[in-house]
């Protein structure tokens, strides 16, 4: 019997553990390398996912069917009144979406993992070529030969380097405040929250947008205060912050000044230490494997936020990953098989993400004077005949797609 193929994995987060299922489930030996010493539920936030690769990724055995989410069928835009702090509806749209928390999201990636190999606080300090054609990792542990090395290692990865030296991320000129607050935040605002548990919501003001949904709660996250169940307010707000201001607090008074009243206030409710602000970003590996590398989420491209498909990248760069593994017939055209049908993917998403970039941020319509055939018409425009998941043209059925590839845009 031929020895299983040895894929080693660098990273282990979302991409990591979703390359680790699948190369697991085509019969590879895997190994994961992650640099954190620590659990990684922590990291990250509310993370958006199209209802039919949840599905998917159910039925294939990527994620337990017990995994909360907090699904929802529509999008609603809002912005304040002029000269007022209530809130205006501009818009409503159907929008599918699957909203996951991070944590619980990863933890269920890693558990189905489990017949992988996975080394907490091993950093990858090298990759490099032997004279077999194998790549060999170099970590703490000494140096490691594999048949297939998965770069896993997020947006900074050095994987990437090794196929695109030199390729810098290009930053956009404006950063966003990500956070998860207890829903104890929207007692006293029944309006905000009845309509949060319908919708997921845009909220623009004069020179960025913010977007809000609600996602699961970890076991210590339910309060019972609002009758809503175990849920957290998640919320990524994109703008920019004036020269001179400290960007961290800076959201608290920008949520002041330009936010309805009943939103700047769960804003300031959810506290300092529940928001964490990045710089915003793009890169794009010119082609994402050369065999023995490939590259897997935020390794492989990261596209602006706006597009909410890193993980969901992650997610179907693993099911790729296993689909090319199991065509076979050896692992260099698998590689190449993913590499085709992988970098175009990445590509289509970056740009999305700048246009998106410049219509809700850099160049924000006047709101105020929106209504729902302005935000219809704007924004088809802006999707330039780019089909995405969070824009499912009004009245259209959601389509069950049997493509992967095809679930987030095209
Ligand atoms: C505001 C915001 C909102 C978002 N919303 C969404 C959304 O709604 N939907 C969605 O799909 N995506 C969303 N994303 C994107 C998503 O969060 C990321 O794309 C995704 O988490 C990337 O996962 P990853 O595993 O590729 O990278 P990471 O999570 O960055 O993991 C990389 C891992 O590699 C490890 N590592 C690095 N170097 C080494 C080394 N040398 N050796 C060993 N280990 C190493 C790191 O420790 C880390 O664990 C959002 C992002 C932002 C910023």
């Amino acid at each position: 019997m031929a020895a299983a193929l040895r894929i080693g994995v660098i990273g282990g987060s979302i991409a990591g553990c979703a390359a680790a299922v699948a190369g697991s489930r085509a019969g590879a030996d895997v190994t994961v390398y992650e640099r954190s010493g620590a659990e990684l539920q922590d990291r990250g936030f509310g993370i958006v996912i199209p209802p039919p690769l949840h599905a998917e990724m159910v039925g294939s055995g990527y994620l337990d069917p017990a995994m909360p989410t907090a699904p929802v069928g529509t999008r609603v835009w809002l912005t304040r009144e002029p000269g007022g702090r209530s809130a205006r509806e501009l818009a409503r749209q159907p929008s599918p979406v699957t909203p996951c928390n991070w944590g619980l999201l990863w933890r269920s990636l890693r558990a189905s993992a489990g017949a992988a190999r996975y080394l907490r606080g091993q950093p990858v300090t090298s990759v490099r070529a032997d004279t077999a054609g194998r790549a060999v990792i170099t970590s703490a542990r000494g140096e490691e030969p594999y048949d297939v090395v998965v770069g896993a290692d997020g947006h900074a990865s050095a994987t990437r380097q090794l196929l695109a030296p030199g390729l810098r991320p290009e930053p956009a000129p404006y950063m966003v405040w990500r956070g998860a607050i207890p829903l104890g935040a929207l007692a006293g605002h029944p309006r905000e929250l009845d309509l949060l548990r319908g919708a997921w919501v845009t909220l623009g003001f004069p020179g960025g947008h913010g977007i809000f949904y609600l996602i699961p709660g970890g076991p210590q996250d339910g309060d019972g205060s609002t009758g809503a169940g175990n849920r957290l307010l998640a919320y990524a707000i994109y703008g920019r912050s004036p020269e001179g201001a400290e960007p961290g607090p800076y959201i608290q008074e920008l949520a002041k000044e330009h936010f309805p009243a009943a939103w700047a206030d769960i804003v300031a409710r959810g506290g300092r230490g529940a928001t964490a602000c990045h710089p915003v970003a793009d890169v794009r590996a010119p082609r994402v494997a050369r065999p023995p590398l490939l590259l897997a989420g935020d390794a492989a491209g990261v596209t602006r936020p706006h597009t909410a498909t890193g993980a969901v990248k992650a997610l179907q760069d693993a099911l790729c990953l296993e689909r090319v593994l199991r065509e076979g017939p050896d692992p260099a055209t698998a590689l190449e098989r993913y590499a085709e049908r992988r970098t175009a993917a990445g590509a289509r998403l970056v740009e999305l993400g700048r246009r998106m970039g410049r219509a809700l941020v850099e160049e924000v319509p006047d709101w105020p004077t929106m209504g729902q055939d302005e935000v219809d018409v704007w924004f088809r425009g802006v999707l330039a005949g780019t089909w995405h998941y969070l824009y499912e043209e009004p009245g259209e059925a959601a389509e069950p797609d049997a493509d992967p590839e095809a679930t987030v845009a095209r």
